[in-house]
């Protein structure tokens, strides 16, 4: 069991627990199949996709699970019946796919950046629609603004460990808290799917690949 101080708060986890997410998803069950192929997919899953574990990769899932229940209110999520819009982020975009089953070559996913919030996510069959917003100052600012000199390349090696350890403590504020009162969702009862491919987006979690290691 570790101890961890954040924001004023004591809190105690355990390093398991970080994992622990999980959500159930049904596909079909052959490349001609039925709907009906239940499975499991856990936050560890998630990161051998994506790379590694990050705040964003888990801001992403505890967000879209939580918009994703709504839309599925028995929790078990169909992912022949889901399309989502992300915002740009490599971890947020990874998780719309790997969660929803959607994909751009079949309509299902786009990319955008001009809009509120994380996502937008639209059950197919009912067309019901909501928009998920991370709620004002849930996120520590000091994590975007180091983010921002990192990809600019501006952050010293040491500094890049502290930004690391910062979002790693957002992360378990993330896991440690009801998704209702981290995100806000907001059903969209006009919104219009208008799919755009854009491939120029920075993929900023590479960015600092060859950074030099902090010796100290
Ligand atoms: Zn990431």
């Amino acid at each position: 069991m570790k101890k961890i101080i954040l924001f004023g708060w004591i809190v105690f986890v355990t390093n398991s627990f970080t994992l622990a997410q999980s959500l159930k998803v049904n596909d079909t069950d052959f490349s001609k199949g039925r709907l009906g192929n239940i499975q499991t997919v856990e936050l560890q899953d998630l990161v051998k996709f994506h790379g590694h574990l990050c705040d964003g990769l888990v801001e992403g899932f505890v967000a879209l699970q939580y918009g994703l229940y709504q839309l599925f209110p028995d929790s078990l999520i169909d992912r022949t019946n889901v399309r989502i819009v992300s915002k740009p982020s490599p971890c947020l975009t990874d998780v719309a796919v790997y969660l929803t089953g959607a994909r751009y070559q079949f309509g299902t996913f786009y990319v955008n950046s001009d809009f509120d919030g994380l996502y937008i996510v639209q059950r197919i069959d009912n067309q019901k629609t909501v928009n998920i917003l991370r709620k004002p100052n849930i996120k520590p600012e000091i994590i975007d603004r180091m983010g921002e000199q990192a990809i600019a390349g501006n952050l010293a090696p040491c500094d890049l460990e502290k930004l690391r350890k910062l979002e790693d403590d957002y992360t378990l504020f993330l896991q440690q808290n009801k998704p209702e009162n981290l995100f806000e969702l907001k059903t969209l009862s006009e919104f219009v799917w208008k799919p755009v491919l854009k491939n120029d987006f920075t993929k900023t979690d590479i960015l600092n690949k060859n950074a030099e290691r902090c010796n100290k």
